[in-house]
């Protein structure tokens, strides 16, 4: 059975302390009145893994890195590798994300390499994809995410793709309050699903946890989540608010 899974990403927003009080906020609320047999993960900033792992309820909540470098150590200046992620408790790491892919020119090739790093260092990956406006405007959304992971997650073996979670995060949908409809967002994860039975089998296919992600919210949680395909959340925005984020997670 897939988990189901809600993970919060904190983007370039808190300052150390700021976050801090907000990892602590979270804790109190999932471990008070979580949903038990939902899977949370926190993914601050860099340089809060260390603080956040230490403040959080570690038997409830996973902490993710949202990046990593493409490269174990070295002459690299202003990177921090998989291994770095690793030795703060972090045990995910974000990769993919449209904001990466999108301001810092992160394309299939760099991809590959973190997502090598990542896995040989035991951590697991969170992998996203989705398309812009025009491709889903143009009806080309399937093919195009197809593309996405065909150049990166189905160069993986059968059971290092079995490490992975994905999350689908149509690029029109993130920060910008627009959510995709229910029926939108479960056409695609159904789809991904039938991709990944292709590639590697029913098995694998079912197990896969895929999450939606943009502008996912306390108030459309529950209509998201109550699609078959849809095995939680990778939330932006609302992850940010305590008493929001344990709605989403209770919306199950
Ligand atoms: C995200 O960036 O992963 C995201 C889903 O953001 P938001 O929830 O703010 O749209």
């Amino acid at each position: 059975m897939r988990k189901k899974i809600v993970a919060g990403n904190w983007k370039c927003n808190t300052t150390l302390q700021e976050g801090i009080e907000l990892a602590k906020a979270v804790s109190k609320n999932v471990t008070e009145k979580g949903a038990k047999d939902v899977k949370v993960i926190l993914a601050p900033p860099f340089i809060h893994l260390t603080k956040v792992v230490e403040n959080v309820n570690t038997d409830r909540i996973s902490v993710s890195s949202q990046n990593c470098g493409t490269e174990p150590k070295g002459a690299y200046t202003g990177e921090v590798s998989a291994a770095m992620v690793k030795s703060t408790g972090a045990t995910c790491v974000i990769l993919g994300h449209s904001e990466r892919r999108g301001y810092y020119g992160e394309n299939s090739e760099i991809l590959n390499k973190k997502l090598a790093q990542v896995l040989e260092n035991g951590l697991t990956p969170i992998f996203c994809c989705g398309e812009t406006l025009d491709i889903r405007e143009s009806g080309k959304q399937n093919d195009f995410v197809k593309k996405q992971l065909d150049e990166t997650v189905f160069q993986l073996s059968k059971e290092d793709f079995s490490k992975l979670i994905l999350a689908y995060e149509p690029i029109w949908a993130i920060g910008t309050g627009k959510t995709a409809s229910p029926a939108q967002a479960e056409d695609m994860l159904s789809f991904m699903r039938s991709l990944i039975a292709e590639k590697y089998g029913k098995e694998i296919a079912e197990n896969t946890s895929i999450l939606y992600g943009g502008s996912c919210n306390a108030k459309n949680a529950k209509e998201l989540f109550s699609n078959p395909n849809i095995d939680g959340g990778l939330i932006g925005g609302a992850a940010l608010k305590p008493d929001d984020f344990l709605a989403i997670i209770n919306a199950y």
